[in-house]
């Protein structure tokens, strides 16, 4: 049984889900709609087959058309934006069959008895406020029914109709409560799941944003602000781990520094600026110059530091040996395209038995810059 409701629940979503009304709440109508015409058009038959049967052909026929129409219906919700016309339509269609019920008054009370399944299909499928003044309004016409037909009021004591007007009632009112419930605490999940969601896109926006934060905090904290290239901080956590790496599988590596030659004549004669622009020269041609998985720092002023992987020493000599070559022949443009020419002297460590330490390395690569400084400079040792 629960496998079958299971199964008309897939259909009933596959008939929704081509429905062009997007509204979530006309949705959930909507399936309640195609849910009461599969109940109806089953029940509908059978009746209008007894119908047909007992020689009742008004009953019977108006029960075929009926359920021509929920059939028609079925189809034709793919292409009506507004479903509740067909609501409607099934609702004047139903009404005036159960008005004919009230009509046709039988001898053993029984066809009235159906009235009471129409508030329920009503407010399923209408909501409370509609389904209720729906409701009520049948009761109202079935009342002037009782009080203008004479073989109504024949038919029915007065006990049975005061009885069934009062359970009509109570009837009506339990479910268009049930109904007032139940929508309202749809309306309160589906407020409680926009929410939701907006604060989910709100949090992953705070994410992004934190997340770019903390790249640029982190950028900020390992480079150097007038160049870009890695501080002097930053670029010796990179020298200790490859040291590291490099004792342990055996590769090479050289450590060297760059200092560039007689600077502070460039800013005592023509100024700060002029200096800072020669650096930011110098950074742009050194970032440009190395290999990929090189490492470049500003590490002091005018000072740069390099660690040049899988080189031996005659290859890091050669490389530094035309790094020095080519910032020789660097023109730095300065104000008023006026020109400067710069030298500068680099000393090379090579990762050995003996200098296997970052300090080591350092103190000695600084050594080979002061003995190019004294060998006249513009010169590697
Ligand atoms: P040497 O050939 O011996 O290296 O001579 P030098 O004049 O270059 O001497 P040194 O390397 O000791 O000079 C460093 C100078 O660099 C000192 C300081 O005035 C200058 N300096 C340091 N940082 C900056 C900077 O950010 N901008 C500028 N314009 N000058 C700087
Ligand atoms: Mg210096
Ligand atoms: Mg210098």
């Amino acid at each position: 049984m629960i496998a079958m409701i299971v199964k008309m629940q897939t259909l009933v979503d596959y008939i929704v889900a081509h429905s062009p009304c997007r509204d979530k709440e006309a949705l959930a109508r909507l399936n309640h709609y195609v849910w009461i015409t599969f109940i109806m058009i089953p029940l509908s038959l059978a009746t209008a087959f007894y119908n047909l049967y007992i020689q009742h052909f008004i009953l019977s026929i108006s029960l075929i058309l009926f359920c021509i129409y929920l059939i028609g219906s079925l189809f034709i919700i793919p292409n009506t934006p507004k479903v509740y016309q067909i609501y409607y339509t099934a609702v004047i269609f139903f009404s005036t069959l159960f008005l004919y019920l009230v009509y046709q008054s039988d001898e053993d009370y029984s066809l009235i008895l159906w009235l009471f399944t129409y508030p329920v299909g009503i407010i399923f499928l209408l909501g409370n406020r509609m389904g209720f003044i729906l409701s009520i309004s049948l009761l109202a016409m079935s009342a002037l029914l009782f009080l203008t037909m004479e073989h109504i009021n024949d038919t029915y004591t007065l006990a049975f109709s005061v009885r069934f007007f009062i359970t009509y009632i109570v009837v009506t009112s339990i479910v268009s409560w049930i109904e007032y419930y139940r929508a309202r605490y749809q309306a309160e999940t589906l407020r409680t799941q926009a929410a939701l969601l907006l604060e989910q896109a709100n949090l992953k926006k705070e994410i992004q944003r934190r997340t770019i934060l903390e790249k640029e905090l982190q950028r900020l904290a390992q480079t150097d602000p007038m160049t870009s290239l890695f501080n002097r901080r930053h670029f010796l956590k990179l020298a200790q781990k490859e040291i590291t790496r490099a004792i342990r599988y055996h590769y090479t590596l050289c450590f060297a520094v760059l200092d560039v030659d007689y600077f502070k004549r460039i800013n005592d004669t023509l100024g700060h600026p002029v200096g800072d622009i020669v650096v930011k020269t110098l950074a742009n041609y050194l970032q440009k110059s190395l290999r990929e998985n090189d490492i470049v720092a500003r590490i002091g002023g005018e000072e740069f530091a390099f660690l040049l992987l899988h080189v031996n020493e005659e290859q890091a000599r050669v490389k530094m040996e035309k790094v020095r070559e080519e910032i020789s022949q660097i023109v730095v443009n300065y104000s008023d395209s006026k020109e400067l020419r710069l030298t500068v002297s680099i000393g090379l460590a090579m990762l050995s038995e003996v200098t296997n330490t970052l300090d080591s390395l350092y103190m000695k690569a600084d050594q080979k810059l002061y003995e190019a400084k004294k060998a006249g400079r513009n010169c590697v040792r």
